[in-house]
């Protein structure tokens, strides 16, 4: 049943890629029954199974983002939210960020790494230039015109709240929800509605971000200009294309 899920887990955690090492990184499906599936906590992406893995209830998970709690709250409550009230496996600490984001951005799959070609920009002071401008058609189809940027946020509740209130501004100035998320000294995620979906947004993420460190080492980068970023995302050949890459 969450077959789809592991293959997208474990293929981003391939150790060639460069997302993620030991327990980085976690990923989520909704299914159709207002449940969703998320990584359990200390395990590591490349060679996860079915056990790696929690069966939520997202309206329960949900509820926490309008909560003043603790950290020790938050754990308990998020594990009580569980469909198997007899399964063992812990929830990722970041299980409440995936709920609001599977929720409010009506994403299928989410895909959270921490790439270090991306990590090297996010830990810098140029993480606004990369994640606000774009440089390439390709990063603008895939990736969206802009990314959400959050400054570092302690994971958690505090950290789905603050992603939730930038995921709302990106709507409310684009009219739809973001496909990139960066989050400085921390990482990337990349929402999408099919594990091909996250694949191919978070290799888009990391080539950027690997084009955008060689132009930093050469000069200064060179942005496409806003309106040729929108012409683009809205040019009818590359929306077909888009849909193409996804499938
Ligand atoms: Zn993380």
């Amino acid at each position: 049943m969450i077959d789809s899920l592991i293959e997208l887990t474990r293929t981003l955690g391939l150790p060639g890629n460069d997302y993620v090492i030991i327990g980085e990184g976690n990923t989520s499906y909704r299914d159709s029954e207002g449940t969703f599936w998320v990584k359990a906590s200390g395990h590591g992406m490349h060679e996860i199974g079915a056990s790696g893995f929690v069966h939520l209830q997202i309206q329960s998970v949900l509820a926490l983002l309008d909560q003043q709690i603790d950290n020790e709250t938050m754990h308990k409550a998020v594990a009580a939210a569980r469909v198997d009230p007899q399964a063992t496996a812990k929830p990722s600490v970041e299980a409440t960020f995936h709920a609001m984001l599977l929720h409010e951005c009506d994403a299928r799959y989410v895909g959270h790494t921490h790439p270090t070609a991306i990590n090297g920009i996010l830990c810098s002071n140029r993480a606004e230039a990369f994640a606000t401008q774009r440089m390439f058609p390709d990063q603008v189809v895939l990736c969206g015109p802009e990314s959400v940027l959050l400054p570092y946020v302690d994971p958690g509740l505090p950290l789905a709240v603050a992603i939730r209130s930038g995921v709302r501004d990106y709507i409310a100035r684009h009219n739809e929800p973001p496909k990139t998320i960066l989050m400085e000294n921390h990482g990337l995620i990349a929402l999408g509605n099919s594990p091909a979906e996250v694949l191919k947004v978070t290799a888009m993420a990391v080539k950027a971000a690997r084009i955008f460190a060689a132009a930093c080492a050469i000069g200064e980068p060179i942005f496409m200009k806003p309106e040729d970023v929108m012409h683009i995302y809205k040019r009818p050949d590359e929306i077909f294309r888009r849909k193409l890459f996804v499938e």
